[in-house]
């Protein structure tokens, strides 16, 4: 007599062949055999050919992007395999995305781009360092010379979030453990800035753009390549927020 286990495994083991003969049984009759498969997989994804060259226009590119995204109509542009071999020879990205490292803001997804479009930066907070800067140089310079730079903050921001519950322990001298305290060192003066109190979703909400407002602001005042070029309109450099609910980026003033 089997043991229990057995018959259970057996019957399981029956059923999934059953399956997978029906599955195959159905593709067969419906004339899809396994090419036919990988070829529609391979089709699903569209290719951009016109690259955006003025700030306005990759503006427009990446907030059209974005409402694809938030209307769950999204392309996937520019991911398929002709388009990974074609930027292995020589990347075309036309804005840097600097964001958190939150892992709900990933700017090829929210902006519903691909393989070879965007430079990106992400640290907690989005706050700057040198090495960063550079990287945003980088992006910047000759020969991508992108036309974008996007701060990047997102609602609901841990950083923000501890930096503001470090503040409420020790107003005077917040701290975070290790090299955290670095992000929270750049946060606080700007949530001092704002005069909020207390750690609630709209105090965090408020220090978020004010974050953003500020770094955009620090990155052109900090990097003498990233301002020559600011100020000769070859590049603009905006802040922006994310609400992580309704996947929705709001463009800020600066
Ligand atoms: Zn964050």
């Amino acid at each position: 007599m089997p043991h229990p286990i057995d018959s259970v495994v057996n019957t399981s083991k029956t059923s999934r062949r059953n399956l997978i003969a029906g599955a195959t049984g159905l593709l067969a009759l419906a004339g899809l055999g396994a090419c036919a498969s990988d070829k529609s997989v391979q089709a699903t994804p569209v290719n951009h050919v016109a690259v955006p060259k003025t700030p306005d226009d990759v503006l427009k590119a990446l907030a059209e992007g974005n409402q694809r995204y938030v209307a769950g109509n999204v392309q996937h542009p520019n991911q398929d395999s002709h388009r990974r071999d074609e930027q292995a020879e020589h990347q075309t990205p036309f804005a840097l995305i600097h964001g958190c490292v939150d892992s709900r803001v990933a700017p090829e997804m929210l902006f519903d781009q691909g393989i070879g479009d965007l430079f990106v930066t992400r640290t907690a907070g989005a706050v700057l360092d040198d090495t960063l800067v550079g990287s945003m140089e980088f992006a910047v310079s000759a020969p991508y010379s992108v036309p974008l730079l996007v701060v990047l903050g997102h609602t609901a921001c841990g950083a923000v979030t501890g930096t503001l519950k470090a503040m409420e322990a020790n107003p005077e001298d917040p701290a975070l453990p290790g090299e955290m305290d670095d992000f929270a060192e750049q946060i606080a003066p700007v949530a001092r800035s704002q005069e909020v109190s207390g750690t609630g979703s709209a105090a965090v909400s408020e220090v978020v753009k004010a974050n953003a407002l500020a770094v955009a602001k620090q990155l052109v005042e900090r990097s003498e390549i990233i301002r020559k070029a600011v100020q000769e309109q070859r590049t603009r450099v905006v802040p922006a927020v994310y609400d992580l609910e309704t996947g929705e980026v709001s463009w800020l003033q600066s």
